[in-house]
């Protein structure tokens, strides 16, 4: 034991792992708890779950990280807060003392409490949620060419047209052109359809109306089929209901429509705002307590709520860490305020709009390298971003020579009956047919 203070940071994203550095140079004991083994890029997920990375460009080794900043790191789950004795406890029954917390966990899908929604939709918020819809993508392409008599069609249906919603539904539309004529010469693009489906009456609605305009162009160019003012009712396994009463089929729905905290946080007994969001003062200190911070997307600040963006995550970390920092050598907190770089959004190859904090505005392939230059540049780790600088080449400029996409494997689950999977869970009992691939299925259930 030392006399060091000693701060636990929850959660690894941008905002947690910004926060080690400053703790670590106040002198301060650091000990990182997150759910997983790694750290996720999450503005690259969409790039996995469309085969131009593999999962392992956008994840980061957390122990990786901390050792070399002798920080402590454990995998755990957060369940509980106890804020009077100063211990927090993990889902395993783990228990550990704090001098000064931080909550920086990152958020969940929100569903807005719409019928269906969480049960019948893909994800895109971790990475296991991008392998899950790259492999049904993928085999929904195998499924149509597949088809002997060419009937089949597929088509996908994107919720929300913030960026996630944007970028995805552009690069699918690219998928639909390039990728099939190059690796399922069989199926015909016109076979499958994209939708995006977006309540507002624009897209990218941070954006200058210039920029939507110009992504609206750029995806209507891809062939997206853009749904504006529309508003979701329910969605069932294999059907969209829409507010005018039309329901529209879908083959697979993604849901990208909002975030909100994970309902797990409702159990940390902290003070929630707006979508379960944990309140914080100017200071970032959780309203009502003063050795616990949150930072990143699970932190609100009513008066002056930050965008829900990796900026204002790292911006946050590194407050948050200063604060404790003051906090130990016996001085007042300072009040965050947040430096807007900008912000960014692509739709596909050489097509990309950015608008920068003083008002400029930059659409077309300088954005689209700005954008790809960026992303490089926050991704952590040189192989991370050696990879990754590969396989975006190679899927910008190859991929229409086939061999320029990752597929994927036979998903575990059938979204629906008639859902493109080849083979449902085998029936308990039953000998796997064909091919064998109900036996790789029922071995990756059973694992
Ligand atoms: C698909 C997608 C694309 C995006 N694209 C962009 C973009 O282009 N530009 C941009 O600026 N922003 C983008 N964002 C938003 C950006 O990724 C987030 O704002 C940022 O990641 C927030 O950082 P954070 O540190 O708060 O949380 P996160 O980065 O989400 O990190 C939270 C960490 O907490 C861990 N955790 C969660 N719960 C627990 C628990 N109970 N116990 C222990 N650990 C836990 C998680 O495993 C995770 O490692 C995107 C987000 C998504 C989902």
């Amino acid at each position: 034991m030392t006399d060091e203070p000693h701060a636990i940071i929850v959660g690894a994203g941008f905002a947690g792992l910004s926060a080690v550095g400053g703790l670590r140079k106040a002198g301060v004991r650091v000990t990182m708890i997150d759910k997983n083994l790694y750290s996720t890029f999450q503005p690259l997920l969409y790039q996995v779950a469309t085969g131009g990375l593999n999962p392992g460009d956008i994840a980061y080794p957390i122990g990786g990280f901390t050792a070399r900043r002798r920080t402590r790191y454990t995998r755990g789950d957060l369940v509980d807060v106890d804020t009077d004795g100063r211990r927090i406890k993990l889902a395993d029954g783990r228990e550990f003392g704090y001098d000064y917390l931080v909550i920086a966990t990152g958020v969940a899908a929100n569903y807005f409490g719409v019928k269906g929604a969480e049960e019948n939709t893909l994800g895109l918020y971790t990475r296991v949620d991008a392998l899950r819809l790259r492999d049904h993508i993928m085999n929904g392409f195998e499924w149509l060419s597949d088809d002997p008599d060419g009937g089949r069609e597929l088509t996908i249906t994107v919720v929300g047209g913030g960026a996630t919603g944007v970028e995805l539904a552009g690069t699918l539309g690219e998928l639909r052109r390039d990728v099939l004529r190059a690796t399922f010469p069989d199926v015909k693009p016109d076979r499958v359809h994209i939708r995006l489906i977006e309540m507002a009456p624009a897209l990218l609605l941070p954006f200058h109306p210039k920029l939507r305009e110009y992504a609206r162009k750029q995806l209507a160019a891809r062939g997206v089929d853009i749904r504006l003012n529309t508003k979701i009712l329910e969605v069932t396994p294999d059907r969209v209901l829409i507010g005018d009463g039309q329901s529209l089929p879908t083959d697979l729905t993604v849901w990208t429509g909002g975030v909100a905290a994970p309902q797990a946080a409702a159990g940390w007994g902290l003070p929630q705002g707006k979508n379960g969001r944990i309140l914080v003062g100017p200071d970032l200190r959780v309203q009502g307590s003063d050795r616990i911070f949150a930072a990143g997307d699970i932190a609100l600040e009513p008066d002056e709520p930050s965008p829900q963006l990796a900026q204002p995550a790292l911006q946050e970390g590194r407050h948050a860490a200063a604060q404790i920092a003051r906090l130990v050598r016996g001085e007042q907190t300072q009040p965050f305020r947040y430096h807007d770089k900008g912000i960014m959004a692509t739709i596909g190859r050489n097509s990309a709009v950015v608008q920068l904090a003083r008002g400029a505005r930059i659409t077309g392939t300088l954005a689209w390298l700005a954008w790809l230059g960026l992303h490089l540049l926050y991704l952590l780790g040189y192989r991370n971003r050696i990879a990754t600088l590969i396989n975006l080449s190679w899927r910008y400029i190859a991929w229409g020579h086939g061999g320029g996409v990752i597929v994927g494997d036979e998903p575990m689950e059938a979204l629906h009956a008639s859902a493109p999977a080849h083979a449902g869970p085998p029936p308990a009992g039953s000998a796997p047919a064909g091919d064998g691939t109900g036996d790789q299925q029922a071995l990756r259930q059973a694992e």
